[in-house]
């Protein structure tokens, strides 16, 4: 555990008073579903009230173990105190000019700093945005901008989140897209690399999903290929080594802009700064959000400086993009991402989630992969002797980890997919505590 990213000083155990969701946790489920709408679901109704480390405490007083960050966002730690000192000061500065109106230092700041540390050497520039999602519809503006086309592919599995252009570009129904259409013209999805149950290499894989491309678009149609390097909601697949590199290739070969979507796997996520540094593959443009500023919204384009500054003056821009709040929290956050070397404790989590699982598998064929990058781990849960979704099973070990105390999610396009995204902040003896719950929640539902 890491000391100076520990949040505020609260006792970093796992402690049930009530049972879960407690009392006052109950009193505001009931006040959100008479004031919130229905669609706006939640996955655990306790209701926190303070959160740092690696635990969250609730209005009743319990204290859990966090093993979502809050989806892949609070890698420092929630209420880092470098973040909070960096929002402190800059409030009490000024709150918002629009950056368009009237510009200030730490926008571009930022975009100095992503230009810096994002893969490849080339010349960049940045454009900040408020969320994941406008980032990546930002990201196909300039491409379709600069090529002068329009076709987009993305990939099975995939998730780019939840404004109609994103929508379209996710491919799972259900919650995301179900009766929200009808979604934009031009967007083809092809085959994605997913070795658990495809069974190819990377090149293999690479050689189907460009077939499809150029069967069914054809570059001379296609503006840019979009990927997450591991796909995050569609079930933490990460694709056979070669994979995208053969994509990067492929599209650099034929005029078409390679995108690379890290709103969840960037920033020290994955045991590297960026997961596309794991395979050295360099996109021409990179998405990047969640982890970026730990816990206010902020989000990025950053790519080759001819495509991003193809758009014209006032082309990008919204009223609160990059705001001066976010920023300032950026700055903070990537410090301490380098300063505390955050990547290689994310490594050293993934190590403990890989072993902890494989020793449990030898004795539990119901774990039927056990896969992704640092602290970006995933078990794919599946009938015992076969490769069957076991998506119940996977709905019990979460609603037990809740009982239990463990914000655990899930994910996957079959549900069956057990997802883990600790803070980086997380001492070793939490995150050992809150994996032996679920092992406890599969014993339990043997
Ligand atoms: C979460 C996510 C998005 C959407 O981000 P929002 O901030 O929720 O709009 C886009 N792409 C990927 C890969 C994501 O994980």
């Amino acid at each position: 555990m890491v000391d100076v990213i520990g949040g505020p000083s609260l006792p970093q155990e796992r402690k049930l008073v009530t049972s879960i969701p407690g009392p006052k946790s109950q009193e505001l489920l009931a006040r959100k579903n008479a004031a919130v709408a229905a669609g706006v679901g939640v996955a655990l109704p306790v209701s926190i009230v303070a959160a740092g480390g690696g635990v969250m405490v609730d209005a009743d007083g319990n204290s859990l173990i966090d093993l979502g960050s809050g989806i892949a966002v609070t890698g420092v730690g929630n209420s880092a105190p470098a973040v909070v000192e960096a929002v402190t000061a800059q409030v009490q500065q000024f709150t918002h000019t629009c950056f368009t109106v009237t510009p200030y230092e730490g926008y571009v700041q930022v975009a100095e700093k992503l230009n810096e540390l994002t893969p490849g050497d080339h010349e960049k520039r940045s454009a900040l945005f408020n969320s994941g999602a406008e980032a990546v519809e930002n990201a196909i503006k300039i491409a379709r901008h600069y090529t002068k086309k329009n076709g987009v592919v993305v990939f099975d599995h995939a998730y780019h989140g939840r404004t109609n252009l994103t929508m379209g570009m996710t491919a799972k129904n259900m919650p995301y897209k179900d009766g929200f259409g009808p979604f934009a013209p031009e967007i083809t999805r092809v085959a994605t690399s997913y070795p658990y149950r495809d069974g190819l290499t990377g090149a293999e894989a690479a050689e189907v999903a460009l077939t499809q491309i150029e069967k069914q678009v054809g570059a001379a149609n296609l503006a840019a290929i979009i990927i997450e390097p591991i796909q995050g909601e569609g079930g933490f697949i990460a694709p056979a080594e070669g994979f995208l590199p053969a994509l990067q290739e492929w599209a650099t070969a034929n005029g078409v802009v390679f995108i690379l979507d890290e709103v969840q796997t960037g920033f020290a996520r994955t045991g590297d700064l960026f997961a596309a540094n794991h395979e050295g593959v360099v996109p021409d443009l990179v998405t990047t959000a969640k982890g970026i500023a730990g816990g206010l919204p902020l989000s990025a384009v950053t790519g080759r400086a001819e495509i991003m500054d193809s758009a014209h003056a006032g082309g990008l821009g919204g009223t609160y993009t990059g705001s001066p709040i976010s920023c300032a929290a950026a700055l903070a956050t990537i410090e301490t991402y380098e300063k505390e070397n955050l990547a290689a404790r994310a490594s050293e989590i993934g190590a403990i989630i890989t072993e902890f699982f494989t020793e449990l598998q030898k004795t539990d064929d119901r774990i039927g992969d056990i896969r992704g990058r640092g602290a970006m781990m995933a078990v794919e849960f599946v009938e015992s002797g076969s490769m069957k979704p076991a998506a119940a099973l996977t709905g019990a070990i979460a609603k037990h980890a809740a009982n239990e105390g463990v914000i655990l999610l899930t994910c996957g396009t079959y549900g069956n997919v057990v997802r883990f995204l600790p803070p980086l902040s997380i001492s070793d003896e939490l995150l050992r505590e809150g994996l032996q719950i679920v092992a406890d929640a599969l014993k339990a539902n043997a």
